[in-house]
């Protein structure tokens, strides 16, 4: 075995479906082919050592007629409708199947934390599907029992938008958290079943109440799978001291967003951001929540990244940057796959 050789990844967010769906994305073809736009195909993330993670379905929204769309109170893109937030869910749910289906065994979708591990040591590229905001489920739930059953196995509440459940947070800097109401009755049936049904809940875009309503009521560890320390970068997407501290007592964990402008201490959106920045970042969390509750979160497809690490093909370079700081084996397996591997053991059961 080569000692140097890093451990696989298995992160917590991307949004590739979103860009394979896209106007010149390609479709789940262009998967399987090594592309020089965007950060995430299976050429690439083999060179990057990626075994798989999270995929996002994602909806923005709609083509609108009106020059600026229509924004809410607290200047929040306005709710999906609801039709129009299922067939888009149905498309890219659809692709990732899709995905599976021409892969030739080399990708799956996975239900089950041992099917995980399992896939991670055989080189089968992994996808949990995640809902990134419940706009395409009923306030009867019956879209949540269905989609379980397709395999979703991950859900945010929400985006940054609101819906029946709950609503996102805005994104400012250097402003509070707080930006809006908490779960409404609906969200709070919605926990419940998720926590039945023992699908994971993603804090990652919830406002400040919003995440306090779920940490009171959920029987499962919190997670939010991709977001940074706000004591670092103060964003409203990333999470103060007591929501760590809330995370760390529950036992969940972090992934940590690529994002450079929810790593910075400026938050610019400057693809000029040295690894440093991710490593202080990893060392704050690491810090205050343990080594065993940290990951990764990349968000590759979906927002700016440093060109240090360019796309997928380039994590190896953080890992190194990692262990020239001073983690060792042992700690960077936690890092790479095995904190994930057991917070999802941890709440969906074998
Ligand atoms: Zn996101």
């Amino acid at each position: 075995m080569d000692r140097n050789a890093s451990p696989v990844v298995f992160d917590g967010h991307n949004d590739v479906l979103l860009r394979l769906g896209g106007p010149d994305g390609g479709g789940p073809d262009a998967f399987f082919e090594r592309g020089e736009r965007g950060h995430l195909d299976l050429p690439r993330a083999r060179e990057g050592g990626f075994g798989g993670g999270f995929f996002a379905v994602w909806i923005p929204s709609p083509p609108s007629p009106e020059p600026t769309p229509e924004c809410t109170p607290r200047g929040l893109p306005p709710a999906l409708d609801a039709a129009y937030a299922l067939r888009r869910t149905m498309a890219d749910t659809a692709m990732l199947f899709r995905i599976e289906d021409r892969s030739d065994g080399k990708f799956r979708v996975v239900r089950t934390a041992a099917e995980l591990q399992r896939c991670l040591e055989e080189e089968v590229m992994v996808a949990v599907l995640h809902l990134e905001g419940a706009d395409a489920i009923d306030i009867d739930l019956d879209a949540l029992q269905v989609f379980y059953r397709a395999g979703l196995r991950s859900l945010g509440l929400v985006w940054g938008r609101p819906n029946a459940f709950a609503e996102g947070v805005a994104v400012h800097f250097q402003r509070s958290p707080d930006t809006g109401p908490g779960l409404t009755e609906a969200g709070r049936e919605l926990v419940r079943a998720c926590n039945n049904l023992r699908i994971m809940i993603d804090v990652s875009h919830l406002n400040e109440r919003g995440f306090w309503d779920v940490a009171a009521l959920t029987d499962a560890p919190l997670v939010a799978t991709h977001s940074n320390a706000y004591a670092l970068c103060a964003s409203t997407r990333n999470l103060t001291d007591p929501q760590l501290d809330a995370i760390a007592a529950s036992d969940g964990m972090i992934g940590l967003n690529f994002a450079v402008n929810f790593l910075r201490e400026d938050a610019a959106r400057d693809a000029n951001t040295p690894l440093e920045v991710m490593v202080r970042q990893i060392d704050y969390l690491v810090e205050r929540v343990g080594i065993d509750r940290v990951g990764f979160g990349s968000d590759f497809d979906g927002v700016l990244i440093s060109q240090e690490i360019g796309d997928v093909s380039g994590l190896p370079r953080l890992m190194s940057a990692l262990r020239d700081r001073g983690y060792d084996d042992p700690a960077l397996r936690k890092l790479a796959h095995e904190n994930w591997i057991r917070v999802l053991r941890k709440t969906w059961g074998e």
